[in-house]
């Protein structure tokens, strides 16, 4: 097991990254307090600790990576976050986007579709002691329709198109936020307004590691 150490360092390190993301734009004070006390460190391997706090996506083994945190505090940005909202995650991947939203205060379900990410994080979190963020190695194109509806889903993977089952595993007032396209993606929120009727608002431009079906490669 990795140690987890968070030193005064650290904690420095966090502060400047959050009058980073501050600059660029991100003004929801819940995400920044929750950037600065959220040991990101922890989800790096060893070797990239002391980036941790770069404003920057890192490998984090089995082709993934851990998302920017500029792209983390975007996305969390746009879901208009509540603090009653059930909040599905697809790609939980290191696990900081969720435990970034566990610190806000939500309820929060993650897919993720590798077994030893999974596993990884599984074991990290509850370390960590967020054992309240709930788990799941499954495809995640499905969602979790046995806890649906969600008030928000955030995907933090690439979709080529937004997938049909997320949308209905939506509430009626509820928002996803989804990066889509093949290159390079834009990043979407989709309102569900009624049962049947959707908005969609497109944002900036971002690089995000593919939507990929089933489980494992
Ligand atoms: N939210 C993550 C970002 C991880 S990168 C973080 O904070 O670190 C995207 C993740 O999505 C990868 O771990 C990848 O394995 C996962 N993924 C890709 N397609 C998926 C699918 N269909 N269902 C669940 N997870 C998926």
């Amino acid at each position: 097991m990795q140690e987890l150490i968070d030193s005064y360092r650290h904690k420095g390190l966090r502060k400047k990254l959050v009058e980073t993301l501050r600059k660029k734009g991100i003004s929801d004070e819940r995400i920044l307090k929750a950037v600065g006390v959220v040991p990101r460190h922890y989800f790096l391997d060893r070797a990239f600790a002391d980036w941790a706090y770069k404003d920057a996506a890192f490998p984090i083994g089995n082709k993934q990576t851990i998302s920017q945190p500029y792209t983390v505090a975007y996305q969390t940005e746009l879901l208009e976050l509540e603090p009653r909202d059930k909040v599905l995650e697809i790609g939980t991947g290191s696990g900081y986007q969720a435990v970034i939203l566990a610190e806000i205060g939500v309820k929060v379900y993650t897919v993720e579709r590798q077994t030893a990410l999974y596993k990884r994080t599984s074991r990290l979190l509850k370390d960590m002691g967020y054992g309240q963020i709930r788990q799941f190695l499954q495809d995640g194109m499905q969602g979790l329709p046995r806890f649906a509806p969600f008030q928000k889903i955030i995907v933090t993977a690439a979709a080529t198109s937004i997938p049909q089952s997320l949308k209905d595993q939506l509430d009626i007032g509820g928002m996803m936020v989804i990066p889509v396209g093949e290159d390079s993606q834009v990043m979407h929120r989709i309102t569900r307004i009624s049962e049947k009727k959707f908005k969609t608002e497109k944002f900036d431009h971002f690089r995000f590691v593919p939507l990929l079906k089933g489980i494992n490669d």
